[in-house]
């Protein structure tokens, strides 16, 4: 069996998303949510352990908290210092994380990579594992731009030739959109239950024309701010996309096995937009 876990668990796609692409590969294997609060996990591996679950994906409020309890960790786990991927294999935990792979993926897919500058705005997890991950692929300069310029200095000393630490206010966003090719936003605004947005859209006046726009949110599946870039004329691509690429990278570590990856998207896709 695998699973997800989480808290709040049972909004998740990741059970859609799992289960048509192990129905695709003609495998019976279940794949559930399971609610787990934070300071629960130890009692989750016992659970695990229990009832035969050989793998499980993790979401908030758990990746930095699997960290310290893997007896293995990727390459990318290490260096994002989170977990969404975990392998249990003989009585070993192994732990991965897919989501800055998941997300260059979907760029990709959406023609908005390679880009040379990138605005990107928050410096919280999935910030730290995107702008890592694009600083990988080559990106030459990453602004990274967080209400708490702190957190965003902190993130940025990770890799100080590519990500240089930002201000969120629209001046600042504006200049740096002058320089970009893409700006990609890793914060909640927006979001469904986000009781904040955007105080206005300017900033992405400036971007140039064939810019792209990416938000980490698919709740709503489209935000404001990729509406806003739409009406711009910039491409736009929300967040399903790097949450479906993430899902299938995971599950090539349950399985052990490289996978018919865009074969596996179509697949996904197909059924999500049903
Ligand atoms: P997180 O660690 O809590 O970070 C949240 C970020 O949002 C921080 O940079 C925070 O700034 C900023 N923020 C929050 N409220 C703000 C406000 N009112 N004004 C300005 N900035 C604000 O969260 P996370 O795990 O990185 O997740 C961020 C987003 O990415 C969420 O919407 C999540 O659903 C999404 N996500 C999507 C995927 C996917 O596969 N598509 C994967 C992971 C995450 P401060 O530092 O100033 O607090």
């Amino acid at each position: 069996m695998l699973q997800v876990i989480g808290d709040p668990i049972f909004h998740s796609k990741s059970p859609i998303i799992q289960t048509t692409m192990l129905n695709h590969l003609g495998l019976d294997i279940p794949y559930t949510p399971h609610w787990v609060k934070k300071g629960e996990l130890a009692g989750y591996f016992a659970f695990a352990q229990a009832n035969g679950v050989t793998g499980f994906n993790a979401t908030m409020p758990h990746k930095e908290d699997l960290v310290p309890m893997m007896d293995e960790l990727g390459e990318e786990a290490i260096r994002y210092g989170a977990v969404n991927t975990v392998c249990l294999r003989e009585g070993r935990r192994i732990g991965h994380n897919t989501d800055g792979d998941g997300c260059l993926s979907s760029l990709v897919r959406a023609g908005m990579w390679p880009a040379r500058q990138v605005v990107l705005l928050g410096a919280g997890g999935a910030a730290r594992a995107v702008a890592l991950r694009l600083a990988e692929a080559g990106a030459e300069r990453i602004w990274v731009c967080n209400r708490t310029l702190s957190k965003a200095g902190q993130l940025c000393r990770l890799e100080p030739d590519v990500l240089s630490p930002a201000g969120f206010d629209r001046d600042t966003l504006t200049r740096l959109c002058a320089q970009s090719q893409l700006v990609i936003n890793c914060t909640n605004l927006g979001m469904d239950d986000c009781p904040h947005q955007f105080e206005d859209f300017s900033f992405l006046d400036a971007l140039p024309q064939g810019a792209g726009v990416m938000d980490l949110i698919y709740y709503p599946a489209q935000t404001q701010l990729l509406q806003q870039a739409q009406q711009r004329g910039l491409k736009a691509c929300n967040g399903l996309p790097m949450l479906v690429y993430q899902a299938i990278f995971s599950l090539e570590y349950f399985l052990d096995r490289p996978l018919p990856r865009e074969e596996l998207a179509q697949v996904v896709f197909q059924v999500l937009e049903a």
